[in-house]
């Protein structure tokens, strides 16, 4: 059942409205679970003023709505009641597969001799008890306190995740930085050696690509860059990491790849860009890579760096031999049959 607050013009605020004014506007959603009709009523009437009230009867009711409306916020239950009682429900939030729901802030509401029932429903996840008979004016501090944490935490937690997305992100692409690429390698590196897998990595570096600057200007460089990142995102596998680790170099790491696939995919992602149509104020651009190739197992190494310097000296030497080719050992071969 859901309660409406008295003043629904509040909660019916336009999606247009400033953002703060709208948070304001949009009351968080509370779930009572009581079985008793009487402590029920004295307690919605007084909480539905403040939240978005739904009651529940008893434990499978209360998980009904908490799986059916998922804005629900907090719940404040009771502890015996039919059917499923306060301990069993709490149990079930706490042990939900969704993080919506087993981070719910649950209150329980016990009898003032129930040391027992405390015991238990903090052993099972309880965030706090309120005694009864419930002093109604503790029942909103309580409430308070936690539904303001629970938004402090999901807060945090969210800005965490989009400052470590930032802090491992190339900006102008959006591929994985040479920070992030350096990570995934120093794993990927392990575990290929665990479990004797191989590994390839692909560095890439865009030919005379100061001239591109110099004759069109630094935002259609700016344009080049982005198109290169995108079609090399498109030539590779979901286990690849592509990364722009410097200027107009690019890095792919493939897992579970050997020289021979690393080779293949080198020469189909040189001939892809030397293909793809890059346009510059309505004319193509011809833009054109060279690429330097490493594998594991080829070759002694200690670390992703060791790998990264292999594949560097052969991209001097496909640089040295003319641009436009990629180069998979020492003696700069374009592949593994000549
Ligand atoms: P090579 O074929 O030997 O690789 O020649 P190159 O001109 O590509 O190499 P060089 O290292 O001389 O020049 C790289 C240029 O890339 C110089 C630098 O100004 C430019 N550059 C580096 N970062 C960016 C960027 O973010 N945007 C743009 N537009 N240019 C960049
Ligand atoms: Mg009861
Ligand atoms: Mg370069
Ligand atoms: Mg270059």
């Amino acid at each position: 059942m859901l309660i409406n607050n008295k003043d629904a013009s509040r909660q019916t605020a336009p999606m247009t409205a400033d953002p703060v004014d709208h948070a304001a506007a949009k009351l968080p959603s509370l779930l009572l679970v009581e079985d008793s009709q009487i402590t029920r009523a004295i307690l919605s009437r007084d909480l539905s003023q403040r939240y978005t009230l739904h009651d529940a009867l008893d434990g499978e009711q209360a998980w009904e709505l908490l799986c059916a409306n998922p804005e629900i916020e907090l719940v404040v239950t009771d502890i015996q009641m039919p059917r499923l009682n306060g301990h069993d429900l709490l149990k079930r939030i706490r042990t939900s597969p969704d993080p919506r729901i087993n981070g719910l802030p649950v209150i329980v509401m016990t009898g003032a001799d129930d040391t027992a029932d405390r015991n238990q429903a903090f052993a099972n996840g309880a965030n706090d008890f309120l005694t009864k008979p419930v002093d109604i004016l503790e029942l909103q501090a309580r409430v308070n306190v936690h539904h303001k944490l629970t938004r402090t935490i999901r807060e945090l937690e969210q800005s965490r995740v989009r400052l470590a997305e930032l802090a491992n992100t190339d900006p102008l692409t959006k591929l994985k930085n040479r920070r992030s690429f350096e990570e995934h390698g120093a794993h990927h590196l392990a575990m290929a050696r665990r479990y004797k897998t191989d590994l390839s990595l692909l560095l890439l570096d865009i030919d005379f690509f100061k001239n591109i600057n110099d004759r069109h200007g630094h935002q259609t460089g700016d344009q080049v860059l982005t198109q290169v990142a995108d079609l090399l995102a498109e030539q590779v596998r979901v286990v690849d990491i592509v990364a722009r680790i410097g200027g107009e170099e690019f890095a792919v790491l493939l897992p579970a790849t050997n020289r021979l696939g690393a080779a293949v995919l080198a020469e189909r992602i040189r001939a892809t860009i030397e293909e793809a149509e890059f346009p510059v104020n309505g004319a193509g651009l011809a833009v054109t890579v060279s690429i330097g190739m490493a594998s594991l197992g080829a070759e002694p190494l200690d670390s992703v760096a060791d790998l990264l310097a292999i594949a560097d000296k052969r991209l001097y030497l496909a640089k040295n031999n003319g641009r436009n080719r990629i180069c998979v050992n020492d003696q700069g071969k374009s592949n593994f049959l000549a």
